[in-house]
């Protein structure tokens, strides 16, 4: 047997698919992060912040952030479209804004406007409240402000709050009837709108989200639309607030041919509004770039086939080609990407607290019994003689018969609890024993994949899907997962993971191995007395924000990551924040936590008078109660 080496863990996890750089392993088999991958010497090791955190007193479940990435993230595209801006002679700039509903946390927003400043690159807003918020946050004059979704007279006024404050504000047309609202609330006002057209788009996205586009699509303008738009605008002087014009054919867009033909199809759009008398200054190309979550460059829902350099290009290129065709003047380009711009700059890292394995407590003693049933006899004679050179798949056939003839015996009461229990001790013996037989003579059977799968074990994880990974849960969306430790050492068992919801869909159990398939459980270490710690990889676009409170798990403990290096361990911690207590997931389903410890109290003191309750006893259940109402709602 050849030695277990990093590199064989690297693969295994197949970090350099999904991480872009920004992870690696270091010497100790630690998971570490890189937050700037144009220098690999600068690390830091996962395993130091966790000891850190442990000094501080934060308890796992917790996200951490590393905004390192984050700012990255902005001047990578940033300088991509520099790049292929000069490179093929565009005239226009870039301008990109950042989607706040893909990650709204304050601290998140805050770093991309500050990152984004020397690239005057702005926000977008798709409600009232994400509106407000941007109008807050992004107070650059220069940059833009793009505000999609449906709007009624405040959102507009709101618009229109901003415009005084002469901010770049586009309201994006998204329904023909929001044109006349527009019209009624900036009229007498001395200021005028910027104004965007959303188009409906007849290409199709890939992936997951291609309902985003096409005829039946929520949002947008048809052809028809467009064109009575640009007539209605002219009749009331305003086509010179037209400036931009929008298309989102979908997230995750899984394939570049689909890119491509946006491109191509927005931009004679693009052309022939201009051409109409519009003198359009901003081609808004939308979202949808992707992330490869499973690292296999593939066409697969959780990943994409292209890089960003290549998107990039098609944008430029695409862009530039059709406006010299038409003699138009080349516009800036607006990207509203905010999963390519945020998923890789936060992780969930949480403990396994245990392990659910069919296969471990069985009965010690299984030594025949008195008169025993016949099927006791035939699994313990199976389970006994089977050597190399029994027909496994027969041994495995049996096995299943006559796991099933002992249920049917223990519903007509032939068979005791006991004499159950036996049968399926030898069972799972044996599976073991069959599966053990094919790995020793290397024969990858159909059966034997189908026994790993029934063998493997469950990881419980301190942590709930439905909050921290919503889209694992909803949509089938590959997250990746890696210990954070012992990735120097083989590991050896075969698990699927579970979290710690009273909930059978709080799981993962979908992992993609470096050859691109997709499998039910994924290899870890095998669990010994020390802590094991996991991280679950690119959750900073949307399952962030989105998670819910099933079970009233509520929002983890966070903590916010800079790398310094003149700092210990090259790091620092800007700021922890609370995860939710108990007492206040409670108050979010209208409970009052001081009423309820006062129910509590009222009990505990009726029990008192009653003597069933020793007084100082009453006071500590008391006490103890009330505390647990402040504490995280997750395992200790
Ligand atoms: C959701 C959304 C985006 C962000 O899409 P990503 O694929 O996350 O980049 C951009 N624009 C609009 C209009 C959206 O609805």
């Amino acid at each position: 047997m050849s030695k277990w080496t990093i590199k064989k863990s690297k693969d295994l996890y197949n970090i350099a698919g999904w991480g872009n750089g920004y992870f690696d392993i270091n010497e100790d088999g630690h998971l570490m992060v890189i937050p700037n991958p144009s220098n690999k010497n600068q690390s830091i090791d996962m395993m130091d912040i966790l000891n850190e955190l442990k000094h501080e007193g934060v308890t796992f479940p917790v996200v951490l952030r590393f905004h390192d990435i984050l700012r990255a993230q902005v001047e990578n595209i940033n300088k991509v479209f520099k790049k292929h801006i000069s490179e093929s002679g565009f005239k226009g700039k870039f301008q990109g804004v950042f989607p706040i509903k893909v990650n709204q946390m304050r601290e998140v927003v805050e770093e991309i406007v500050d990152a984004g400043k020397k690239f005057d690159y702005g926000l977008e807003a798709g409600s009232k409240a994400e509106l407000m918020a941007v109008l807050a946050y992004n107070r650059s004059k220069s940059s833009l402000t793009i505000l999609n979704g449906y709007k009624d007279e405040e959102y507009l006024k709101l618009a229109l709050l901003g415009r005084r404050l002469e901010r770049k504000i586009i309201i994006v047309i998204e329904k023909y009837s929001e044109i006349e609202s527009i019209i009624n609330v900036f009229k007498n006002t001395g200021v005028s709108p910027i104004l965007g057209i959303r188009s409906k788009m007849t290409v199709k996205g890939r992936g997951k989200w291609e309902s985003s586009s096409g005829e039946r699509a929520k949002f947008g303008l048809s052809v028809s639309e467009i064109v009575k738009t640009i007539y209605l605008l002219k009749d009331n002087d305003m086509l010179d607030c037209l400036k931009l014009l929008h298309f989102h054919i979908g997230s995750q867009i899984t394939d570049i041919q689909a890119i491509k033909e946006a491109i191509s199809e927005g931009s004679r759009l693009f052309c022939e509004i201009s051409k109409m008398g519009a003198t359009l200054d901003y081609f808004d190309v939308g979202g949808g770039l992707g992330v490869d979550y499973d690292g296999t460059a593939s066409m697969n829902n959780s990943s994409i086939n292209y890089k960003l350099d290549e998107y990039v290009a098609d944008v430029v290129y695409g862009l530039k080609q059709a406006c010299d065709t038409e003699n138009i003047a080349h516009p800036t380009i607006v990207t509203e990407s905010g999963r390519a711009l945020t998923a890789h700059h936060s992780c969930v890292v949480t403990n396994i607290i245990g392990e659910i394995d069919n296969n471990k407590h069985l009965l010690d003693d299984l030594s025949p019994r008195d008169n025993e049933h016949i099927i006791l006899k035939n699994i313990r004679v199976l389970e006994r003689d089977l050597s190399a050179k029994s027909n496994l798949q027969e041994a495995y056939n049996d096995a299943l018969k006559y796991k099933s003839d002992a249920i049917s015996a223990f519903k007509l009461g032939i068979f005791s609890l006991e004499d159950q229990a036996i049968v399926d001790s030898l069972y799972w013996k044996t599976l073991t024993k069959i599966k053990e037989i094919f790995e020793d003579s290397k024969k990858y059977t159909e059966t034997y994949y189908e026994l790993s799968e029934l063998l493997a074990s469950q990881y419980l994880c301190n942590m709930s899907v439905f909050q921290s990974a919503a889209d694992s849960w909803a949509i089938d969306q590959i997250l990746p997962v890696v210990p954070l430790q012992r990735l120097n050492e083989e590991p050896k068992s075969n698990c699927s993971l579970v979290d710690i919801t009273c909930d059978s869909d709080g799981k993962i159990d979908k992992f993609v191995d470096h050859e691109g398939s997709v499998n039910k459980n994924l290899k870890l270490h095998k669990l010994d007395e020390k802590n094991y710690y996991i991280g679950l990889f690119l959750t900073g676009a949307y399952q962030d924000v989105m998670g819910d409170m099933h079970n009233l798990f509520g929002r983890l403990n966070e903590a916010h990551i800079y790398f310094h290096e003149d700092e210990a361990d090259n790091f620092y911690i800007e700021e922890t924040i609370h995860g939710s207590r108990a007492e206040d997931v409670l108050s979010t389903m209208q409970y009052n936590p001081q009423y309820m410890a006062f129910l509590i109290k009222d009990s505990i003191d009726q029990e008192i008078s009653a003597k069933k309750i020793a007084p100082r006893e009453g006071v500590k259940l008391i006490d103890f109660y009330e505390n647990c109402l402040k504490e995280y709602t997750y395992l200790k």
